[in-house]
């Protein structure tokens, strides 16, 4: 099994096996974090209730330096040090996802540093939080997956091009809400479209305690897009189709791109570019396997 088609569920050994090798890239690379990786640790902390108890050395972790611990020691009641210090083994352990992902190929920094900071394991049901890390695609009910962090970085990197940040981004399949927190790093503003109502309000109860202040959901059929708010400058499917929806490329910014996965059960990964009012371009990019793309609501 290709690491590209990694899909759920792993082996012990491959999971054992994987974190040691990117423990071990872990140590090479070091990426600056940005503001949402805050936001998480608020986030994580917010579902603890705070009481205040002495700290004794029992609640110092292993591995932490003597500067965190003095910090802890002195501010942090021991509930929330035991939150805390598992966030911060979630970072070292997702700097080898990202690890992992530049080795696969994705190469633009913008993107790696969005896959660090989004916490994947918030997006995820707590009994499979410790495979988030995994590059592979999880079960998030419903028939439906988180995708892949490799597939995720590489669709959006595609969806960038040469551009530093993108201006109005679509995503068609919000799942769980990962991708489109991944897209608020590296857009002005994400709307995100999900066809199941209980993802789409699980989405919203996953990027609530974020506060990812660009990103706007919709409960709808995504195959429709969002007229009102077109022209997009960059729309990404997480769902395959046999084709892309024409409303779809009818809303595209000329200039704008389109990331696609395409097919049945057979499935290359497209990008679609519109050079004009009347022309697009298409480029057939790699194979992948996504959920199928389905028309209306449930
Ligand atoms: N973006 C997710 C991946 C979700 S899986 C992530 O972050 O990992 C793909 C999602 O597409 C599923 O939740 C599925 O319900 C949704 N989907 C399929 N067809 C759709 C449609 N026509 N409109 C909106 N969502 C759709």
């Amino acid at each position: 099994m290709s690491e590209k088609n990694a899909r759920f569920p792993l082996t012990l050994s491959s999971v054992v096996q994987t974190k040691k090798r990117e423990e071990k890239r872990a140590e090479t690379y070091q990426r600056p974090l940005a503001s949402l990786q805050t936001a998480a640790k608020n986030a994580a902390a917010s579902h603890i209730v705070q009481k205040t108890f002495p700290v004794t050395s029992k609640h110092i972790q292993p591995g932490m330096t003597s500067e965190i611990q003095k910090t802890y020691a002195l501010k942090t009641p021991s509930v929330t040090l035991e939150r805390r210090s598992t966030s911060l083994v979630s970072d070292a352990v997702r700097r080898a996802m990202v690890e992992r992902v530049a080795h696969l190929g994705v190469k633009n920094e913008k993107v790696l540093t969005a896959l660090q900071v989004v916490p994947r394991h918030l997006f995820l049901d707590p009994a499979l939080a410790s495979q988030a890390y995994i590059n592979a695609s999880l079960p998030i009910g419903f028939h439906q997956t988180i995708s892949q962090p490799y597939i995720v970085a590489r669709m959006i990197e595609v969806l960038l091009g040469k551009k530093e940040k993108l201006n109005r981004v679509l995503e068609i399949g919000t799942g769980c809400g990962y991708q489109a927190a991944v897209l608020s790093q590296v857009a002005d503003s994400v709307y995100s479209i999900e066809r199941i109502l209980p993802l789409h309000e699980m989405a919203k109860k996953y990027l609530r305690p974020l506060r990812i202040a660009n990103i706007r959901m919709h409960y709808g059929d995504g195959m429709l897009g969002l007229p009102d708010v077109a022209p997009f400058d960059g729309i990404i499917l997480a769902a395959a189709g046999l084709n892309v929806p024409r409303a779809l490329l009818q809303q595209m910014a000329v200039g704008g791109r389109l990331v696609a996965p395409v097919g049945d059960e057979q499935q290359e990964l497209q990008l679609i570019e519109r050079v004009s009012t009347s022309e697009w371009t298409t480029t057939v990019l790699e194979k992948c396997h996504f959920v199928p793309l389905r028309p209306g609501t449930t």
